[in-house]
């Protein structure tokens, strides 16, 4: 999978699957066909789209039969996985990291929304093993794309980040540069490349943006460099139909 930042949708040549890490503008006119929480009826090009509420968590949602239009049931998540054909998969951020991710072999795909809670809590882990043990995806076939977030230059983070993260993620002090008055710098994209690459994912077949939303200010919304949501980014993967 190619982990590029789109202007409208595309098609990978690595891996004819239409995925894309969304920016200010795009996918142009998508918004207006989604509901948080729902599926809904999208345009041609995506004829179903899933999205989620998103509450840092680290649920995700299985969507493993035809769809049902409307309310998920268990809509309050942060990833989707799903077999199904024709359905776009749809997380949204502002800095934190959108995460998409394929086994072409067996026909599954991922959406991830992970910031640094649902990260140290194993969102990525528990996904990939989603994958594997409902779908039967095998982790040497995954190919996962992590998209554009704050970058380590801009995501300075105090002890309400620093404290769960030394508790709940052993290996911190390879993400984590600390600096003055108990804080630190935190490399979120690179803490989800080491889970993802724990968890089994050949590296030839895990990409990474390394676009920072805060820095790039033409290309990004960001919550830490508005202050307040302006808007958020959309990303999202569909498997083709027949
Ligand atoms: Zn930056």
């Amino acid at each position: 999978m190619d982990a590029v930042v789109s202007h409208d949708g595309f098609t990978s040549e690595v891996i004819p699957l239409r995925h894309f890490f969304g920016t200010r503008q795009v996918p142009s006119g998508l918004e207006a066909f989604i509901r948080l929480g729902e599926v809904t009826v999208g345009p041609p090009s995506f004829p179903f789209i899933a999205s989620l509420k998103q509450i840092h968590s680290t649920r995700v949602v299985v969507i493993d039969s035809p769809v049902t239009l409307g309310a998920m049931s268990d809509g309050e998540a942060d990833a989707l996985v799903t077999n199904q054909p024709n359905l776009l998969l749809v997380v949204r951020t502002a800095d934190c990291v959108p995460v998409l991710m394929v086994d072409p072999k067996v026909g599954v795909i991922g959406a991830v929304h992970a910031g640094w809670r649902g990260a140290v809590g194993g969102i990525i882990p528990r996904t990939i093993q989603t994958c594997v043990e409902q779908f039967g995806a095998d982790v040497a076939n995954l190919h996962v794309a992590i998209g554009p977030s704050i970058g380590l230059c801009c995501y300075e983070v105090d002890a309400p980040v620093i404290e769960p993260l030394h508790s709940g993620y052993p290996d911190w002090q390879g993400v984590l540069q600390e600096t003055s008055n108990g804080k630190g710098m935190l490399d979120l994209k690179q803490l989800l490349w080491h889970q993802t690459l724990s968890s089994g994912i050949p590296e030839g077949q895990v990409e990474r943006l390394e676009y920072c939303t805060r820095c790039r200010e033409d290309l990004f919304f960001s919550y830490r460099r508005e202050g307040k949501v302006m808007g958020t980014m959309m990303s999202g993967i569909i498997l083709p139909g027949d």
